[in-house]
């Protein structure tokens, strides 16, 4: 069906033409982008007409690092963020109790969002503060961050963590000094925990799938890089009768875990669906320091990055840290150095603590970095009481980066923040914290250039821009129409950018979303 949307404010984020008042669509692509009076020779009967009465209306925003099926998850599991009243460990023990009483005994309990700076009591629960809400339902904590757990003592033993465990290579078990007792608290073993712990059942997972569309609609996301590192050929497969049973609307470029990328080397799934409803991306490995010692060592990082850029794929490097993201920065060096080749796109995911010279490096190397605004807003008032000097001076430096020359793109890494991209974009633009506080103002960036991170920039970190990013003729119609311009917002009234309200997605030219209807 033909599709006109007319009497807007047309920000086409193309280079050639900068506004519009109407968009003509056709077979789910772009046909026509102009004035009003210069497109009307191409209304046809069928045509649906969509007066926008002025609104304004953007390519469709792309969040180039979010994990599906742990936001799908969090919408079915227990909330314990502080907005959900939950500010000590006897909030928490309340929540379990209560839900405690309406599950079977055996059954897992997951809670997500907790978050110890925002707890009475400054630390993280302990098994022994679960084990007094529940000793029959095995009870699995999700911090905010997703890098820690806390599990109570009936999980513990079903995952088989004892005081005899050791540590696995790439996480930690926190022990009791005394008694060398597991404290119940886990780092970063979310990978560890997931091939132990059963996952929802099907009606709770297709629950969970159907809200997390809505969101995202209602965010007007358009497309989604799942970033997940357990993503391989069974996760494709799911996803794909996923897709192919409209639960998600949004497109899905999935990167895949390392594991992942072997199998794929060995059998190339591809998907019978429109090719860009589902696509492979790159390939993600974790880079992280837990105390003192690099993980995957140096070397490793470098065998493993030169194998990815050899089979001409892009590496998606997770570094949040001034050392990780350095090693992330030398292993993408000596793979150029040994098979040099352009516009690689290979990636670094978070990039939160970057001094200006690590920046240069970056720009100098044609890395992306992927970066998470809305944490500004989010987890900056926390940040600026607990992030010491000198990475204070250098958190999420978006501007620096930006005038350095390197392509910064915009996510949420949902679930760890909701994936709204209103908010990130109004961070960007003003650093401002929910508390109104302000994290390093010098970085701050123009409004057109935040947008841009959420939708060229980001359609080119998944080599989609020419496809997608932009409004223009021949593109996809992956479009978001808005109540207000965020560019045309005073720099006085800039928190008017976060009220702004989306008014419609269109994903393939069709609506998934409507304000209110
Ligand atoms: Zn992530």
């Amino acid at each position: 069906m033909d599709l006109i949307l007319t009497n807007a404010n047309i920000i086409t984020l193309d280079s050639n033409l900068q506004r519009g008042e109407t968009v003509v669509i056709r077979d789910g692509n772009v046909f026509a982008v102009g004035g009003q009076e210069s497109l009307k020779g191409l209304r046809r009967q069928e045509t649906r007409v969509i007066d926008c009465r002025g609104n304004t209306i953007l390519p469709g925003f792309i969040d180039a690092h979010f994990h599906l099926l742990a936001f799908a998850e969090s919408l079915v599991t227990l909330n314990l963020e502080p907005r959900n009243r939950v500010h000590s460990i006897s909030d928490i023990q309340g929540k379990l109790r209560e839900i405690s009483r309406r599950l079977p005994a055996g059954s897992w309990i997951r809670g997500r969002g907790y978050h110890e700076f925002s707890l009475a009591e400054k630390r993280h629960p302990t098994r022994w503060d679960l084990d007094e809400a529940t000793s029959t339902h095995p009870i699995k904590l999700t911090h905010r961050s997703g890098g820690a757990h806390v599990l109570n003592s009936c999980a513990l033993a079903l995952v088989g963590i004892s005081k005899e465990t050791e540590d696995p290579p790439e996480g930690l078990i926190d022990r009791d000094l005394e008694t060398g007792d597991p404290t119940g608290l886990l780092f970063s073993m979310g990978d560890h925990l997931a091939k132990k712990i059963p996952p929802l059942d099907h009606d709770q997972m297709e629950h969970g799938l159907k809200r997390a569309n809505q969101e995202l609609c209602s965010f007007g996301i358009t497309t989604i890089h799942d970033v997940s590192s357990r993503n391989n050929a069974e996760r494709w497969e799911v996803f794909q009768k996923w897709k192919k049973q409209g639960l998600i609307k949004p497109r899905i470029k999935m990167v895949f875990g390392w594991e992942g990328f072997n199998d794929y080397l060995k059998y190339p799934f591809s998907s019978p669906l429109d090719e860009h409803q589902l696509r492979p991306g790159g390939v993600k490995i974790i880079v992280h320091e837990t105390t003192g010692r690099l993980s995957p060592s140096q070397e490793e990082l470098n065998k493993r990055v030169l194998c990815i850029h050899r089979a001409g794929f892009q590496a998606v490097l997770h570094a949040v840290e001034e050392n990780t993201i350095e090693a992330a920065c030398k292993a993408v060096e000596s793979a150029l150095k040994l098979f040099p080749r352009s516009d690689h796109r290979h990636r670094v995911e978070h990039c939160a603590v970057c001094p200006r010279p690590l920046a240069k490096r970056i720009a100098a190397l044609g890395i992306t970095v992927v970066a998470q605004p809305p944490f500004i807003y989010y987890n900056g008032s926390r940040y600026l009481r607990t992030v010491l000097d000198p990475d204070l001076k250098h958190l999420y430096p978006i501007g620096t980066l930006v005038n350095d020359g390197v392509h910064v793109v915009g996510s949420s890494d949902c679930p760890i923040v909701p994936p709204n991209p209103m908010i990130g974009i109004y961070a960007a633009i003003s650093r401002k914290t929910d508390l109104d506080e302000v994290v390093l103002p010098e970085e701050k960036i123009l409004p057109e250039k935040a947008l841009r991170m959420y939708t060229g920039e980001a359609a080119r970190a998944g080599f989609d821009e020419m496809a997608k990013g932009s409004i223009t003729p021949g593109k996809l119609a992956d479009l978001v129409v808005l109540s207000a311009d965020p560019t045309a917002v005073p720099a006085d009234e800039i928190d008017e950018i976060k009220e702004i309200e989306v008014e419609m997605t269109l994903v393939n030219g069709e609506i998934v979303w409507e304000k209110g209807a």
